[in-house]
């Protein structure tokens, strides 16, 4: 059935993506907003827009309760969560479908199996995705730790198994220190998660981070749009994304791709979703599947030419996917680089108004923002501002028009990471695609010493 209101349950520049692929299809938008982005440009453009509650995320963009009376009072069909807040909140999920509203995303079960990390790997290795070596399960007892950790080797990593953002995992060197740190990541997963279950894996010394965009239409049908390289972390959170990877053949992109589309169709998975691997030596090791929108999606609609946030629709209202794997055509190369109110040196955040504003224009490039001049960077978030994507015939072709939109790119009132993206930009190693997830974090205590 055609979706013809969707209520966004999000803010910032995913809001405003999700805004218009809405109104590209004729389908009217509601926004709901804290107080403190009651001025943001997605409320501005939205057909509707109501308050939720106050800034707090989880008086706001987390009130469950406080959405669906919005999606009830509107009269919206549907709700497109976007990224972080409920996007993998399974509950929040079937709250929605159980109020007769769309959900925007995948079946509340596969949220719930891919949001617990050891469920998340069992379900992944009995797809036949590749594995990184380590426990079967959950481990608790020393004993069987010291026993898996030497059949891995070590380094090995002990992980929260409801982990994310990078937090609740410690490396571990050697037999001596495996009890302790098991203990360690145990608390602080329980600290943090409110559940103390870990799991271990062999570390990998240097591995890229490279992550494949999934497609399903629910019903077993599925297809794969290519890897992402996101090896430019800091702090495990990525900076600069880029597609295709500088290391894959389209050989290797075929299988591996495959391997997931496979698995996808065989768990009749609905709607996007990216599986994440780490990748060395030329062997894939899957680490989580994220089942949602990610940020970095662009670089994907670039070289491919699909609309990810209107296939996600039209997958919600029960139709077929709008392309089979035969029909997709990977061309030219697309990078994106995110762009944060910190400062580029400390990455202190830097919220404050925008005094001045000049957007980089020109073939080729795409800038995805809710900045405006006047606008009022809320301190309240994510310190993400925008993000600007650019295409190009070839990977060079692409850095060339990078850094001239980032040359045009004009933000004043706070600092921005702009000119850390133009500093990566002519680094050796960045252009000859010579770059680990550990590369970013060493180059950057290379420009303090
Ligand atoms: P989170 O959900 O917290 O982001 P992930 O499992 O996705 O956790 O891992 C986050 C990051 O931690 C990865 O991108 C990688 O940099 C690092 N990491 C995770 N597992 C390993 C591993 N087995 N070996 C080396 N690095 C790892």
């Amino acid at each position: 059935m055609a979706i013809e209101k969707l209520l966004i349950a999000n803010r910032g520049e995913i809001a405003l993506r999700i805004h218009r692929a809405c109104h590209e299809m004729g389908i009217k938008t509601v926004a709901v907003h804290s107080t403190a982005d009651a001025d943001a440009m997605h409320v501005r453009l939205a057909d509707e827009a109501i308050c939720i509650g106050p800034p707090a995320a989880r008086d706001s963009y987390l009130n469950v309760a406080a959405i669906i009376s919005a999606a009830e009072i509107s009269g919206a069909d549907a709700i497109h969560p976007g990224y972080g807040f409920l996007s993998e909140n399974a509950k929040f999920a079937e709250i929605v479908e159980a109020h007769g509203i769309k959900f925007v995303g995948p079946k509340p079960e596969h949220i719930r199996t891919m949001g617990d990390k050891i469920e998340a790997k069992r379900t992944a290795g009995a797809l036949g995705l590749p594995l990184v070596p380590g426990s079967d399960g959950a481990v608790s007892d020393v004993e069987e730790a010291r026993a898996i950790a030497e059949k891995a080797g070590y380094p090995v990593i002990i992980k929260a198994a409801s982990g994310g953002g990078g937090r609740g995992m410690k490396v571990c060197n050697s037999p001596d220190s495996l009890e302790t740190l098991m203990q360690q990541a145990g608390s602080e997963a329980k600290a943090a998660f409110g559940d103390a279950t870990v799991y271990i894996e062999k570390y990998l010394g240097n591995p890229r981070h490279i992550e494949i965009q999934v497609f399903g239409d629910g019903n077993g049908n599925a297809i794969h749009l290519g890897e992402r390289d996101c090896s430019l972390q800091r702090r495990h959170q990525k900076v600069l994304e880029e597609a295709p990877s500088p290391v894959l053949s389209q050989a290797e992109r075929e299988r591996i791709g495959g391997v997931c589309a496979k698995a996808m169709a065989d768990m009749s998975y609905r709607g996007a979703g990216t599986i994440e691997f780490l990748w060395e030596n030329g062997e894939f090791y899957f680490i989580e599947m994220n089942t949602r929108l990610q940020v970095e999606h662009p670089v994907t609609e670039m070289i491919t030419g699909l609309d990810l946030v209107r296939e996600q629709i039209r997958v919600a209202e029960g139709r077929p996917l709008s392309v089979a794997q035969e029909d997709i055509r990977f061309t030219g190369h697309a990078i994106e680089c995110r762009i944060n109110a910190e400062d580029p040196r400390t990455f202190a955040p830097s919220p404050g108004t925008v005094t001045s504003y000049h957007v980089p224009g020109g073939m080729h490039v795409r800038v995805d923002s809710g900045l405006y001049q006047g606008y009022k960077v809320p301190p309240y978030y994510d310190s993400m501002i925008g993000k600007l994507i650019v295409y190009g015939r070839t990977r060079e072709g692409a850095i060339m028009r990078l850094r001239r939109a980032l040359e045009e790119y004009v933000i004043e009132g706070m600092k921005t990471t702009i000119p850390l993206h133009q500093a990566l930009l002519t680094d050796p190693d960045f252009l000859d695609g010579n770059y680990t997830i550990k590369w970013l974090e060493e180059w950057l205590a290379r420009q303090e010493g």
